[in-house]
């Protein structure tokens, strides 16, 4: 059997922490385990693993420190990270997304989704590396990134410049979660103009242009949008 990837797994419930060693283990991950924060950081450190599960409520270092601290690491920045969170934790996961964390699973999930979630989040993390798409093709949508155009079942549709950015970002990056304040930094792009501080609406214009394909962005209520996986 080929060595999958190494991924850490930083969870201070031990049935918890169990269950998902058992179900990453039968898939052939290498896997990890941490039981509190200061453990889960200086395994990180060490085993430099290719993905870490991350819980949030944790004793000593809380989740949400440790993130911060990977992702402010410039030797450990790079490593994929995805929240475990519980119920009523949609302000924590959007604080994760924008201190840098990948993607998020909520308790009670099964081993299926997470499973899911971790192949997404190591795909993306291999495809990051190469220069963003120039053109991105879904269903009958054409995200042309050099011309700045896009066109829904053959037709050009005129976007402005901050619709454009915003699409681009989300459409490059599919399955992935953005929180609403790094949509519109995207927007606002480096310019100091004054712009609309409502993202759903720059979102909701988004989606009027892209037509039928409309619902490619995805709502995720509390947290922000994602465009939807092939
Ligand atoms: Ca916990």
């Amino acid at each position: 059997m080929v060595q999958r990837e190494r991924i850490l797994i930083i969870e201070d419930e031990p049935d918890i922490l169990e269950a998902m060693q058992y179900s990453l283990a039968r898939e052939g991950y290498r896997v990890s385990g941490a039981q509190d924060g200061e453990e889960g950081l200086s395994k990180a450190e060490q085993e430099y693993p290719d993905l870490v599960l991350l819980d949030l409520m944790l004793p000593k270092v809380d989740g949400l420190e440790i993130c911060r601290r990977l992702k402010t690491n410039p030797d450990l920045q790079a490593i994929p990270v995805i929240m475990v969170t519980a119920k009523g934790e949609a302000d924590d996961v959007v604080t994760g997304l924008e201190l840098g964390a990948d993607d998020y699973v909520s308790k009670p999930f099964t081993s299926k989704v997470l499973l899911a979630r971790i192949r997404a989040v190591l795909r993306r993390a291999n495809l990051s590396s190469p220069p963003p798409e120039e053109r991105i093709v879904r269903l009958g949508v054409v995200i042309d990134a050099s011309r700045h155009t896009l066109s829904v079942e053959g037709q050009p549709v005129e976007l402005t410049a901050r619709q454009f950015r915003l699409l681009h970002a989300l459409a490059s990056n599919p399955g992935r979660v953005f929180s609403r304040e790094q949509l519109l930094s995207k927007v606002a792009g480096d310019t100091s103009q004054i712009i609309d501080r409502n993202i759903d609406v720059h979102v909701g214009a988004v989606r009027k242009k892209l037509g039928e394909h409309r619902d490619l962005i995805q709502t995720i209520r509390g947290v922000g949008y994602r465009f939807r996986e092939a």
